[in-house]
């Protein structure tokens, strides 16, 4: 690490050399100014705390791949199951009454073991190391903490989003897009009848559900509307002194259940889209759950199929599409063949995890037509390693960085698996060797790839090449008016100010581990 770190320092001193002190124009300046923090950060790199301080304060831009359920703390779960008189008892969450001593109320006051197991029982704690506990896998024990944390989620969605919002502001990230589904829309997937459904029968299996579709979005966005007005409420956000938190901006994604019998993922991709098409505040669809169970194995090319027939319905709808996330060994190989180049094929504008790349078929193929069509992967380090055993060198990342294919790092579910993005980030430093402008450029990809609306501040995918409005100047009256007719350029132009404040403060800072 240090030889690597030493190897940063050389790059950015050959970087201000060649720029030289003397030239004044802004791209130099900026040029200047990422090479002298680079070599700040080539220091940091030596001691994981001095790098956990750099990188927490480091402008992060956002997550597009967060599941609201999972960014809740199971600290948090418990508060919310004591106050609404819930008991932990067989491993899980439960509603009252309570039998003796298992009251979470009485729990979290006066008995830390079984608070403590209750934390393990709701979350991976233990498992970052790759280290399954038992016979119990990180994969098993990710996916079974939802079920045990139900009863403390229900009915508290804005608590989540404050929670959710807090650990972002705190991670210097300016936007969420959250996998969320209002509780009137997973109510009503799950209600669905598990009548058979193929290909064939879409067309007629949609029109049958589209009539009752409908007062289910109305409910979903009146929920929202309620949650919403809650979390800024307890914020604070339109007081005088608003939380930090009220600052970040968030969009939602739906999202069906690739587990469920094939009617219910139907009906619940059709609310995906109806939503997304109605409610400005939903900017996409999803399909979420474990790829590797039989269900979702066995109906893989159906609920491509599914996509396929509502982006018919629906062509303004995004898409971003959980694709690949399998290890070798986890599965037969035959599931390992083609999964994200069949995403592909259904018009994912977004890859989740994509961790089984290079076992598909046509890797090489479906990785150019990535890179040439901006199909961004979401990066996720911590759940990668914990729920599929796949770290450091083995991870993809790099692979996909070599052919061109856009990434950026995300969370997945920080409060399941105790992570946040600022410990992402350290990942992609420490194991990925991820440079600090690599970093930025990750920042930077985040915005641009997000399903933020208006144009981007970038041309063509191209980061750090302003569009013409703002090739000159920042602050211009045409940048500014650009940027306010695009909501997506003026949080990407809100990163470009905070990351330059960022990069003047480590510069100026005078002590610390700077010295190192
Ligand atoms: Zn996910």
């Amino acid at each position: 690490m240090v030889k690597r770190a030493a190897l940063v320092v050389a790059t950015a001193l050959a970087a201000l050399a060649s720029g030289g002190l003397a030239m004044a124009t802004p791209a130099h300046a900026a040029a200047q100014r990422e090479a002298r923090v680079s070599m700040l950060f080539g220091k940091a790199l030596r001691d994981p705390g001095a790098l956990r301080m750099f990188l927490r304060q480091m402008p992060k831009g956002g997550d597009l791949h967060n599941h609201l359920a999972g960014t809740v703390y199971a600290e948090d779960y418990l508060a919310w199951a004591a106050s609404s008189g819930l008991c932990f008892a067989s491993g899980k969450l439960l509603p009252p009454p309570c039998p003796v001593g298992t009251s979470v109320a009485e729990v979290a006051g006066r008995d830390p073991e079984t608070y403590a197991h209750a934390v393990d029982a709701l979350s991976t704690r233990g498992w970052q190391a790759g280290v399954s506990r038992g016979t119990v896998s990180g994969h098993d024990q990710f996916f079974a903490t939802f079920g045990r944390f139900a009863p403390a989620s229900d009915g508290h969605t804005a608590e989540a989003l404050v929670a959710a919002r807090r650990i972002a502001a705190g991670d210097r990230l300016l936007y969420l897009e959250l996998d969320h589904d209002p509780e009137a829309v997973s109510g009503y997937m799950a209600a669905s009848p598990d009548v058979p459904l193929d290909e064939a029968g879409l067309s007629a299996r949609y029109d049958a559900e589209i009539g009752s579709i409908e007062p289910v979005v109305t409910r979903a966005m009146a929920e929202l509307d309620g949650d919403e007005r809650k979390a800024a409420a307890q914020l604070g956000c339109a007081g005088a002194s608003p939380d930090p938190a009220c600052a970040v901006s968030v969009r939602y994604i739906g999202y069906t259940l690739r587990a469920l019998p094939p009617a219910a993922v139907f009906r619940g991709l059709i609310l995906a889209f109806a939503l997304a098409e109605r409610d400005p505040r939903f900017v996409g669809v999803n399909i979420v759950q474990p790829e590797d169970w039989p269900v979702p194995l066995r109906d893989y090319a159906l609920h491509m199929a599914m996509f396929r027939f509502l982006e018919g319905k629906y062509p303004a709808v995004h898409r971003s599409l959980h694709a690949g996330e399998l290890a070798f060994g986890q599965v037969p190989p035959a599931a390992l063949r083609d999964h994200i180049a069949q995403a592909l094929d259904a018009g994912a504008q977004r890859i989740g995890h994509g961790v089984d790349i290079a076992y598909e078929d046509n890797a090489r193929v479906t990785m150019t037509r990535m890179a040439r069509d901006g199909i961004a992967v979401e990066i996720n380090l911590s759940s990668n390693d914990v729920i599929l055993g796949i770290r450091g060198a083995e991870h993809p990342l790099r692979l996909y960085r070599s052919m061109g294919v856009p990434t950026v790092l995300a969370t997945d579910d920080q409060g399941v698996l105790r992570t946040d993005m600022t410990h992402e980030y350290m990942r992609a430093a420490q194991e990925q060797g991820f440079s600090y402008s690599d970093l930025k450029a990750s920042a930077r990809a985040s915005l641009e790839y997000a399903f933020l609306p208006g144009m981007s501040l970038w041309r063509s995918h191209r980061l750090g090449v302003a569009v013409a409005a703002c090739a000159g100047s920042w602050s211009s009256a045409a940048c500014r008016s650009f940027a306010a007719a695009n909501e997506k350029a003026r949080i990407q132009l809100d990163l470009e100010r905070k990351i330059q404040k960022f990069e003047d403060d480590q510069i100026s800072m005078p002590n610390g581990w700077h010295e190192m």
